[in-house]
């Protein structure tokens, strides 16, 4: 937990990983407790400032793993997350984290039809939970649930009461993911402005936002960003970890010391874990992410590659690829060829990639390095074979 109160006293932006809750809480996702214990480590190796781990209340062998993750002593703080009440939090206590989410709804919709009670009740049940744990020494981050879809007066009034029963930060849900940048920044300036609270942003992904808001959020002023790794979670997920920890580092110009080169082993990690793909042009990590086809880009990268890349591959764990297919030019096959020591002329690399590109328009697909070579050598059969001047 050291990680954590040293960023918090540097002002850094505060990553909260909860692809250990929000993550597994995903429909047909199901981790061992070995898998959580190796994403748990793995995460505060790579420099995460908060992992919320899962939920004590449900018992058995969730709140065993936990005991025991808490027991590595990581720098990494431990959250639990629970309903805004004192049996919950007390099953978080046994477990020994030192920090608790406390959750309950605020918006009018969720109040009603879910909770079927009213505001004065939800203020109630959270300042007592709140109170509860700030006794006991616990670090506590209040969660709004579904807050994007609540009145701002109320969501005010719940923030006060929160900070006044110690809570010492609000968690901004867009539970259902209805934000998007523009109205992010305003709300959150808003926020801060009549509560003074520190601000976890917490945005899933059902119109493709996530990231986006929880950085919008973060320009507003909120300091925690909540993620889960490849953005895994409820519906189209949360806001994914590589994704706003790039951002931050590349488009924000912000150090928060978290070591990046990890991020495509982690990701392919979880992504077995959780029966998942890493699909080719997932941005970041995605395989596709620093293969370059097209002639002009491939010339472009191997002439110099800030042409077409960001940052380079290693700074996430990949390598870059020039793939060889129907866009290709017949300078990157020529380099293609050099890795396997051949070295083209100029007029065969022109003819090989007549070739090529006929192959790969029939099979609709780029070629694996294998199918070049076969190429290559029917060229140079047909070309042993061929009719010269003079021959007859
Ligand atoms: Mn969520």
């Amino acid at each position: 937990m050291k990680r954590f109160h040293e960023a918090i006293k540097e002002g850094l932006p505060i990553l909260v990983d909860t692809t250990l809750r929000d993550g597994e809480q995903t429909a047909g996702v199901v981790f061992s407790n070995r898998e959580k214990l190796r994403i748990g480590k793995i995460l505060n190796n790579l420099g995460i400032h908060q992992i919320e781990a899962g939920i004590p209340i449900m018992g058995g062998d969730e709140k065993e793993y936990i005991k025991e993750l808490v027991s590595y002593k990581l720098d990494s703080s431990i959250m639990a997350w629970n309903r805004a009440n004192i049996e919950d939090i007390k099953q978080s206590l046994d477990c020994g984290v030192d920090a608790v989410a406390i959750s309950i709804s605020t918006s009018d919709i969720h109040i009603n039809h879910k909770l079927r009670t009213s505001r004065e009740k939800v203020l109630e049940s959270m300042t007592k939970a709140v109170e509860f744990a700030s006794k006991h020494d616990l670090y506590i981050s209040v969660n709004a649930e579904d807050a994007s879809r609540t009145d701002m007066d109320f969501l005010v009034e719940f923030a006060r009461q929160a900070r006044e029963a110690g809570a010492d930060r609000i968690r901004y849900c867009d539970t259902i993911g209805v934000l998007e940048p523009f109205k992010t920044y305003d709300i959150i300036t808003e926020l801060i402005n009549k509560t003074g609270m520190e601000i976890e942003m917490h945005t899933h992904n059902d119109f493709g936002m996530a990231t986006a808001n929880s950085l919008a959020g973060l320009k507003a002023g909120a300091r925690f960003i909540g993620v889960t790794v490849n953005g895994l979670g409820e519906r189209a997920g949360n806001a994914a970890l590589e994704e706003v920890a790039m951002s931050l580092k590349h488009l924000f110009n912000i150090n928060i010391g978290v070591k990046t080169k990890d991020f495509r082993n982690l990701c392919e990690y979880v992504a077995r874990a959780s029966g998942r793909q890493l699909y080719p042009g997932k941005p970041i990590v995605g395989s596709n992410t620093f293969a370059h086809e097209s002639g002009i880009h491939a010339d472009g990268v191997l002439k110099h590659p800030s042409t077409y890349e960001v940052f380079s591959p290693d700074d996430v764990g990949l390598e870059r690829q020039i793939v060889i297919g129907k866009h290709s030019g017949s300078k990157a096959i020529k380099m293609k060829f050099v890795e396997y020591g051949i070295d083209l002329s100029n007029e065969e690399a022109a003819d090989l990639l007549e070739a090529i590109r006929s192959v790969t328009v029939d099979m609709k697909r780029t070629l694996f390095d294998k199918e070049l070579m076969y190429i290559y050598e029917d060229y140079l059969y047909e070309k042993k074979k061929a009719p010269t001047f003079g021959d007859r």
